[in-house]
């Protein structure tokens, strides 16, 4: 399998090569160059068979031979027996045709992990094999962070620097961060927005003489291997809900579009999907763009589910990219508007190609809390702000079919604490992983939103710096 850049001006790359790479040189997002294909059978194969073996399945064709067999099933393994839950990301009914799939079962109890436990050991597996050094940054709305460090603590081939909005991350997600005691975990507070954070790690990527001397890979979903270990969990829920005998309908809260677009990666591969619908917060301009074809960045405003507190939405290329006919120079010239005038304008047929396959929601705070109180209500199930814009989305665009209705649950209800009590009026019970990080110190860095002053730090701590 090769893997070619959005922008079509970069290298092609083998899967090593593309997960160690992360940002291609062109500043694009490397996509394979074909889809590969699961069969009927294979999918109906998926209802009775253990997740591991399902995502060995669904992974394999990607990585082709570039990790050995036995190597790459044993990282499968060890990725997902850290998983609390037996069948990792169980499928919990609400009401009729309505499900949640909790995939947030993993260390950190956010859905980051179930792509960051085999990213991480994938990275570390080529590293050893390459005997080199990296310097992982990484930019978080708050929950890539704590899982890229769970993945990298104390990894001997790796540096670890995480960027988060100073002040913008919950408690929970902070200490999760900043509580690492392995001196090659950095956490960065950054005087910014996520949107800021991200762009400082663009940025970064693009100083070529930065990113070749530091070693730099990053592990946002930017990263291939990350989509592709999300695209598993598509097949697994709707598998085992009927498919392919049975439609399946997916609402997704989004922010940097990396989730939601693993399941429109599954879509491509063979799964019958009848609808992706688009979950935002206030920060909506991914239903702005699904709805009139204006993107538009405007200002992030903090929100009960800040993991979404999003406007610049990195995978959003990877599908304008398809739904342009992979015509890497519409993306070239939708992508310089955007960095000069902050805003683009999707054509009519690209357009029609998006609506196609996906329907997008706004769901207002007022809304989000209500939701989490009604659940909680009629079922006893607490549900975390993100999971509830999602099950909100789902529930107004409701349609009375016979399609398993499928939202995605993508963190515990314990990480979000303040929000799940202000809608319930009870505390969510503390896993004690959780708790144990209260008594823990903290350390990180507050610094201003600037490039040499962020880069000016990474260089003076970095082991793979070949100047110290
Ligand atoms: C990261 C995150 C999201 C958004 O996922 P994207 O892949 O960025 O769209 C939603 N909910 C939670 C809890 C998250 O951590």
């Amino acid at each position: 399998m090769k893997y070619i850049s959005t922008r079509g001006n970069a290298p092609e790359l083998n899967f090593e090569d593309v997960i160690i790479t992360g940002l291609a040189a062109d500043g694009g997002l490397y996509v394979p160059e074909t889809w590969p294909q699961l069969s009927p059978d294979q999918i109906r194969s998926f209802a009775s068979m253990p997740y591991c073996d399902v995502a060995y399945e669904v992974m394999m064709p990607f990585v082709d031979g570039a990790i050995e067999d036995n190597v790459f099933k044993d990282i499968i393994a060890e990725a997902y027996a850290g998983f609390s839950h037996p069948a990792v990301v169980p499928l919990k009914e609400m009401r009729p045709n309505e499900w949640i799939l909790e995939i947030f079962h993993g260390p950190t109890f956010a859905f980051k992990d179930v792509a960051l436990q085999v990213l991480g050991r994938l990275i570390d597996h080529v590293l050893e094999k390459r005997d080199e050094r990296a310097t992982i940054v990484v930019a978080t709305s708050g929950d890539t962070g704590g899982a890229a460090i769970e993945a990298f603590r104390g990894c001997s081939h790796a540096d670890v620097f995480v960027i988060y909005p100073h002040e913008r991350v919950s408690e929970v997600q902070r200490r999760q961060m900043t509580t690492a005691s392995e001196d090659n975990v950095y956490n960065i507070a950054l005087k910014g927005t996520f949107d800021d954070c991200q762009a400082l790690v663009k940025a970064m990527f693009n100083h070529s003489a930065f990113r070749d001397n530091l070693k730099l890979s990053g592990v946002n979903s930017i990263n291939w291997a990350r989509i592709m270990a999300q695209i598993v969990y598509y097949f697994t829920s709707a598998s085992s809900l009927g498919a392919p005998d049975r439609l399946v309908r997916f609402c997704v809260p989004t922010g940097n579009f990396g989730d939601i677009y693993a399941g429109y990666a599954a879509g491509k591969m063979g799964l019958s999907i009848d609808k992706l619908t688009i979950a935002t917060n206030m920060n909506d301009i991914l239903e702005r763009v699904v709805r009139t074809g204006r993107y538009e960045v405007l200002g992030v405003t903090p929100t009960a589910s800040p993991s979404m507190d999003i406007q610049v939405s990195s995978n959003f290329e990877r599908l304008l990219f398809d739904a342009h006919g992979r015509d890497s120079e519409s993306i070239v010239r939708l992508m310089s508007s955007l960095s000069k005038s902050g805003a683009f304008t999707i054509g009519p047929e690209a357009l029609r190609n998006i609506n196609d396959d996906f329907d997008a929601v706004r769901t207002e705070e007022e809304e989000t809390l209500k939701t989490i109180a009604d659940v909680y209500a009629s079922s006893g199930v607490m549900i975390d702000p993100h999971t509830a814009v999602a099950l909100a989305g789902s529930r107004c665009d409701n349609q009375n079919d016979n399609i398993a209705n499928i939202i995605l649950s993508t963190a515990h209800p314990a990480k979000f604490p303040d929000a799940v009590e202000k809608a319930t009026g009870h505390k969510p019970h503390m896993p004690p992983e959780l708790s144990a990080l209260f008594d823990l110190s903290e350390r990180f860095s507050v610094l201003p939103n600037d490039l040499e002053t962020i880069e000016g730090f990474i260089e003076a701590n970095a082991r793979a710096n070949r100047s110290n």
